[in-house]
């Protein structure tokens, strides 16, 4: 399952890829990939005749500011690029944006596809069908249309995330931390890996109740947040799951993993058998003795 630090690699590939070029049309090939517009065909209609911008990434959520395509600004009186909306998209399980060519055999599993110029295509291919895209229209804030971002917490690289917030989001909540932390409306971006990853780095026990977390516990997960995504987004994502980035490459965060998919394996520093347990309906992961 994506998480900030995929989210962000994908982010990164689709700015190196796809800005300045323009989207000449689509199909949709399942209806409920589409979440806004209603129809596909209004879908494709919004975003064809637009270039993408700029790409940026919000909790788990990748959103592409569209303007007027550059043949079309030459046409138009101001000679500036016009605002053209939005394109929202959110992978959930299994979903997946990749950079390719028209004449590319389609997958079994992809949903839409949206055609750029010189025979290039991005092709979403989703298994699990959980995946959405929107077309957020010009005089629309992406919230409007893509409501899941107006429950989202702070961003973890953001001046707004420092070990006070953290303290006064979690200081009164009577969960367990690892639900705490996997609560996008916390912080934003953080899923079952990378909180297993957070928790074993900051010493503390995923079952915690998080009320009962110290100051200088908090201090610590607030470091190890920051630390442990921005590793995993300088290794482009990871391999615990069939993530690819939008080349079809597999990110290699797998051979650093502390403590997640190790269950019965030697802890990297005590070398106590990593024990797996379920917590928040999610399989957990810690070292029983450096996390306490
Ligand atoms: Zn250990």
């Amino acid at each position: 399952v994506p998480e900030l630090p995929e989210v962000e690699t994908v982010c990164r590939g689709l700015n190196q890829l796809t800005r300045d070029r323009e989207i000449e049309g689509g199909e949709v090939l399942l209806a409920r990939a589409i979440a806004y517009p209603l129809s596909g065909d209004s879908f494709l209609a919004g975003v064809t005749g637009c270039a993408i911008a700029q790409w940026q990434r919000r909790g788990k959520y990748l959103l592409a500011q569209l303007t007027q395509s550059s043949q079309g600004a030459l046409k138009s009186t101001e000679g500036i690029l016009k605002n053209r909306g939005g394109l929202g998209v959110h992978l959930r399980m299994t979903g997946q944006l990749l950079w390719t060519t028209k004449d590319t055999p389609l997958q079994k599993h992809a949903r839409v596809r949206l055609f750029f110029t010189e025979n290039r295509e991005l092709r979403f291919v989703d298994t699990r069908t959980f995946g959405k895209m929107w077309w957020i229209p010009p005089a629309r804030a992406p919230q409007e249309i893509v409501t899941g971002l107006q429950k989202l917490g702070v961003e973890p690289f953001s001046t707004e995330f420092d070990s006070d917030y953290l303290i006064q989001k979690l200081h009164k909540r009577q969960k367990s931390i690892k639900a705490a932390l996997l609560d996008q409306g916390i912080v934003a971006g953080l899923g079952n890996i990378y909180a297993d990853e957070v928790l074993f780095k900051s010493g503390i026990r995923p079952d915690a109740i998080t009320s009962t977390l110290t100051p200088v516990q908090l201090q610590r997960l607030y470091t190890a947040i920051r630390e442990v995504l921005q590793t995993a987004i300088d290794k482009g994502g990871t391999t615990f799951s069939d993530f690819l980035n939008p080349l079809g490459v597999n990110g290699n965060y797998g051979g650093v993993a502390w403590v997640y998919g190790r269950k019965n394996q030697p802890c990297r520093i005590c070398q106590t058998a990593i024990e797996r347990i379920k917590l928040a309906g999610r399989s957990t992961h810690y070292c029983p003795r450096c996390q306490n």
